[in-house]
């Protein structure tokens, strides 16, 4: 790829995009009214214009059928989880049959770590990376004290290395052969949501495998966002939520994969519900939970319809672009601000995301050693949204579906307007 650092070059970059009308497609909030440029769709992916339209579709089938809509709304509810299969299932890279939508993430982890994380005296330790987002802690943490163990004992945190921002990936399976039989679980985010960092989630989980522990990834930063082939690389289970790059709305309803394996097995251990249970049994209210045959099997409640309608819009949107396509332009989009950002030498600033196209997703991290907390002010202030974590970290990240290279070279202009 060859990149300039011009706007009639980012403009006939758009002008020769095959996805640039999809933009069209999305509702941008709005600063001076104007719409803003938005690069914070790792944090919360805008509104897609179809999602109102469907999420009255079922306020309409409510209003006009009641609980006749279980069978008879336009899309049925009874079988409401079974619509995010196909798409979901591409995009993580697994069978139809690994796949459910339910709950939100942190909910999907505990529950999933109840039924992988069966710690014993002598095989209790998790790895996981240190610095990892709060909820991931604080799920972690809870769950080994609700084993009865200590976590300063059982929980291994990886760091990057002295003077280093991300962490090797022979340290992650260096640690993972040091701990071997003492090791249960390796817990990790698939993309690092500080960083940007993509790990490489095949030789994790081969080198846990070979450890005889299991693996599971937070996906909350990958999913939507970078090729995932989790049932081809082996991860016994995974958990996302959908408002991040898959634009499912705040607190949208979240995701998770169970390997084959486990999920066609109806014995694996879970905490259920009736909404897991055989279709055929679950109103014959009898006793005895017989899980369904595949991921569903870990359902618990009543699908939520009208948080799920949003998703279902959005992923229909993912559908008919092509997932494929919207990944090969977030990889250029993302490599000509890397490019831009590269020209830009009078500002004292680090990329800590890896530079290597494998290593990362959309998003880029900026580590800003004195200005960030001014310069994310400056970009709100010309109608640019990023995102600020201290210590001076601007994460930036645009999604290809609604952010253009123009969009990009904006964010560039601005930065080299500083003195
Ligand atoms: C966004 C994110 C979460 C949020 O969890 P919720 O349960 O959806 O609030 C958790 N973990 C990671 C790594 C995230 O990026």
């Amino acid at each position: 790829m060859s990149f300039e650092a011009s706007l009639q070059f980012a403009q006939q970059k758009d002008k020769d995009d095959k996805l640039a009308a999809y933009k069209q497609q999305f509702h941008f909030p709005q600063i001076d009214n104007k719409d803003v440029i938005y690069f914070c769709g790792n944090s919360l992916g805008l509104q897609g214009t179809k999602v109102q339209a469907a999420v009255q579709q079922e306020l309409d089938d409510w209003k006009n059928l009641g609980i006749a809509g279980f069978l008879t709304a336009k899309n049925p509810w009874m079988y409401y989880q079974e619509y995010f299969k196909k798409t979901l299932s591409a995009i993580v890279g697994c069978k139809e049959e690994e796949v459910t939508v339910m709950n939100s993430l942190t909910v999907n982890l505990h529950l999933l770590m109840l039924t992988f994380y069966r710690p014993t005296a002598n095989r209790h330790k998790i790895i996981m990376e240190a610095g990892a987002f709060p909820s991931d802690q604080y799920a972690i943490e809870t769950q080994v004290k609700h084993h009865g163990f200590d976590t300063d004992k059982a929980v291994i945190e990886i760091a990057p290395r002295e003077g280093e921002k991300t962490i090797r990936n022979e340290d992650i399976i260096k640690t993972i052969e040091t701990h071997g039989d003492s090791l249960a679980l390796v817990m990790l985010g698939g993309i690092n949501y500080y960083t940007g960092q993509l790990f490489d989630i095949k030789s994790i989980t081969t080198a846990t495998r070979k450890a005889g522990a299991i693996t599971g990834f937070d996906l909350a930063h990958a999913a939507g966002n970078v090729d995932l082939e989790l049932h081809k690389w082996n991860v016994d289970f995974a958990v996302w939520c959908s408002y991040k790059y898959l634009n499912g709305g705040p607190g949208a309803v979240g995701g998770l994969y169970v390997h084959e394996k486990y999920a066609t097995d109806p014995s694996t251990p879970r905490f259920a519900g009736w909404w897991g249970n055989d279709e055929q049994a679950r109103f014959k209210m009898k006793k005895g939970f017989i899980a369904k045959p595949n991921a569903s099997g870990w359902n618990i409640s009543t699908a939520q319809i009208l948080n799920m309608a949003s998703l279902k819009a959005s992923l229909e949107m993912f559908e008919e672009a092509g997932f494929d396509n919207i990944k090969a332009k977030s990889r250029e989009l993302t490599a000509y601000l890397e490019f831009l950002l590269q020209q830009l030498d009078h500002l004292d600033f680090e990329i800590i995301t890896p530079s290597e196209k494998e290593s990362r997703g959309a998003q880029l991290s900026l580590y800003f050693k004195e200005r960030g907390k001014e310069i994310h002010e400056k970009m709100i202030d010309n109608g640019i949204v990023v995102d600020y974590r201290e210590p001076g970290v601007i994460r930036v990240a645009p999604a290809p579906l609604y952010c253009s290279f123009a969009d990009v070279f904006r964010f560039y202009e601005i930065l080299k307007s500083f003195d």
